[in-house]
Order: structure tokens, then C-alpha cells, then sequence
């Protein structure tokens, strides 16, 4: 392990969504949203599919409607993840939802009216054994909490996470996970080291309403990385105005920025110059996409001239240094003999990265 990604982790009670562990040292888990409608069951058990092909732990629902509670009783029958149950105000949907099998749900208890009514939601999570997520958003906050503090600063958000645990609190319920979330980095960050140092249960953590791809990918790396590098977060979600197989890809590849969890192949490939002796860029795209599926952690380098290709392939799993027509292929550091022609590289790379997953699997599974 390299030491300067030695990150000290806020300690923190455990829960379990489904089969998932999060907190007290739990892999930090990575969740999406579905944006189908909730009622158009084939589409979203779809997309839940191709959410769990790269890679997530968990996926939330939102149930706006009765029909939406009904529709969510069958698509949790046909799915393996877990699943979170996303419900504001009505109470009668959480209690649907718990019976239909959630996992979790996710709902600020002071939204959902008098406390008879959030007594019977949290008899009905104990009674099946599920966690609650409490979460509080700046664009949501309380009224009279925004009254008192002009505008959902920090201190605000925490107000109103603290209140909700109250309610959970006073009905001796204590499997829950805590998130505020907002859309600017700054007061985000801030809110959650507040709370971090002000509770024990997990914390979960994102940016929310962070925009379209590139901007939300860079505000949700920026704000996701400032809070894990101060030890805080034990699930994440990354919030995008886009596909949400993109918010997964894009949780992965914070994790393994800061060393913190790998899956996959981790691209090491260079801007690309006038020296390229292949199309590197379409090379990488090209692997990205076929090699989705693939959970095994490796480093893989595809630059292209020997400029930084060679220090680069020494220190990857699998390694391509650019070359006139052919180019060099490493494996474990190691140039070996024959190259690989250049319009060949996709084709190639792809069976010895697999290839070379297979083998990594076996030895994890007889633990060499
Ligand atoms: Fe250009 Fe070579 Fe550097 Fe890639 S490694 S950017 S091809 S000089």
C-alpha cells in the first residue's frame, strides 16, 4: 500500500442494507438511483441490471405513488442488488415498501407528520430488520430551520440531520445512516465534518443536483474526495443529470483515485501527442467500454511512444508502449518478445487483460 493514500477513517456503527456492510470499516459502497418511472417495472429492473454489471452495491428507488409501491413489490422480486426505498411524507408508502421487502428506506422522519404514524414505520423497520436513511438536502431544509439561519448553511443542515435523529432516537431505533447533502462543494464538506464529529452512525455521502456529466463528475470528485481524505463517508452516491450507470463508473474511479477500494482496470494512458504511434485515445475508449464488466483490480498502461511508455509499463499489470506499426506489450513489467500490431491493440489487450483477470480471481480464491 502506497503510504501517502493511507486515509484514518472516521470509526462509525455498522449497518446492513441487504447484504451490504456500511460503516466500522465496511469497503465504501457505491449506490445509484433509478430514473425510470418507478411504475414502468421492465425498464427499471433494466436499468437495476446494468447498474449491477459495473458494479453497484445498492440501488434507490423513489416511491411517489401507491402504484409506485406496488410496482416496487415486483421489481425487487426480480432483482439481486439491494434495494433502498426512496419516500417523503406518506407514511402508508414506507410501510408498503418495508413489507414488499426494502432493504432500507430512505426518509426524513419529521416529513412524514405526527409521531403515531413515524412509531408504526419504525416498528415495522425493526419488526424486518432494515435500516433507515435520514437525509437531509439544502434544497428541502425545514422552514423554520431556514428562518432562523437566513439561508441552508452548514450549521442549518446539521440542525435539521439532528432533528430527524431525534425522532429515531426517542423511539430507541438506532440503525440509521446520515447524509447532507448539498449542491455547493463548500458548505457540503463543511456540514458533514460537523456532523461527523456530532453523531457515531454511518455517514453517507454526495453532491447533490451536481449537473450534466462533466461538471457534476468534476463538483462530485472535488466534494466527495475533500470529505474521504478527511476520513468521512461510508457510502457514497454521485449525483448526475445523466445516465446513472455513469454515477457508478464515476464512484469507482474516486475510490481508486484515493486508493480507498478498487474494481476494474485502472487506465493509465497518456494525453496523446504528434509521437502517438496508435490512436490511443480510441484504443482506451474501445477497452473502457468492453472491459466494463471486468471487477478485477489491475493497472493497465496504453501510451502511446516510448517517451513514457516504458517507465509506465514497468510498473503496471499490462502495458503498451507505442511502436512503429507494432507495438511493445509488458506484462508484469516485463517487455515480451512479440508485439502487437498496431490495429490489433484493442483485440489483443482485451484477451490478456481478461486473461490475466482469470488468473488473478484463481489466486484470490485460493488465497496466494
Ligand atoms: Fe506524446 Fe509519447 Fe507523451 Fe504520449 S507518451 S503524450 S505520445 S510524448
Amino acid at each position: 500500500m502506497n503510504k501517502y493514500k493511507n486515509i484514518k477513517r472516521r470509526k462509525s456503527n455498522r449497518i446492513y442494507v441487504g447484504d451490504v456492510p456500511i460503516g466500522n470499516g465496511a469497503p465504501i459502497s457505491v449506490q445509484s438511483m433509478t430514473n425510470t418511472q418507478t411504475t414502468n417495472i421492465e425498464e427499471t429492473i433494466k436499468q437495476i441490471i446494468k447498474l449491477k454489471k459495473v458494479g453497484v452495491d445498492i440501488v434507490r428507488i423513489s416511491i411517489p405513488t401507491l402504484e409506485a409501491a406496488e410496482s416496487f413489490k415486483i421489481i425487487k422480486a426480480n432483482v439481486e442488488v439491494p434495494l433502498i426505498a426512496d419516500i417523503h411524507f406518506d407514511y402508508r408508502l414506507a410501510i408498503k415498501s418495508i413489507k414488499y421487502g426494502a432493504d432500507c428506506l430512505r426518509i426524513n422522519p419529521g416529513n412524514i407528520g405526527n409521531k403515531r404514524r413515524i412509531s408504526e414505520i419504525v416498528d415495522c423497520a425493526k419488526d424486518k430488520n432494515i435500516p433507515i436513511r435520514i437525509g437531509v438536502n439544502a434544497g428541502s431544509l425545514e422552514n423554520d430551520i431556514l428562518k432562523k439561519y437566513k439561508s441552508p448553511i452548514p450549521e442549518a443542515l446539521v440542525e435539521s440531520a439532528i432533528r430527524h435523529i431525534e425522532y429515531l432516537d426517542a423511539l430507541n431505533f438506532n440503525q440509521f445512516k446520515v447524509s447532507i447533502k448539498t449542491s455547493d462543494v463548500f458548505s457540503g464538506v463543511k456540514a458533514n465534518k460537523i456532523l461527523a464529529k456530532k453523531i457515531t452512525q454511518p455517514i453517507h455521502i454526495g453532491i447533490t443536483e451536481s449537473g450534466a456529466l462533466r461538471n457534476g463528475i468534476v463538483k462530485s470528485s472535488i466534494g466527495i474526495a475533500s470529505m474521504l481524505l478527511a476520513g468521512i463517508g461510508d457510502t457514497l452516491r454521485i449525483s448526475l443529470a445523466a445516465d446513472p450507470v455513469e454515477e457508478v463508473k464515476v464512484g469507482y474511479d474516486i475510490l481508486k483515485t484515493l486508493g480507498i477500494r478498487f474494481r476494474g482496470v485502472n487506465f493509465i494512458a497518456c494525453p496523446t501527442c504528434s509521437r502517438q504511434e496508435f490512436d490511443v485515445i480510441n484504443v482506451v475508449n474501445q477497452l473502457e467500454k468492453n472491459l466494463e464488466d471486468l471487477s478485477t483490480p489491475m493497472d493497465v498502461s496504453i501510451i502511446g511512444c516510448i517517451v513514457n511508455g516504458i517507465g509506465e509499463a514497468k510498473v503496471s499489470t499490462l502495458g503498451i508502449v507505442g511502436g512503429s506499426k507494432k507495438s511493445a506489450l509488458y506484462k508484469d513489467g516485463i517487455r515480451q518478445k512479440n508485439k502487437l500490431k498496431n490495429e490489433e491493440i484493442v483485440k489483443e489487450l482485451e484477451i490478456q487483460i481478461r486473461k490475466k483477470a482469470k488468473f488473478l480471481d484463481k489466486l484470490k480464491k485460493n488465497n496466494i
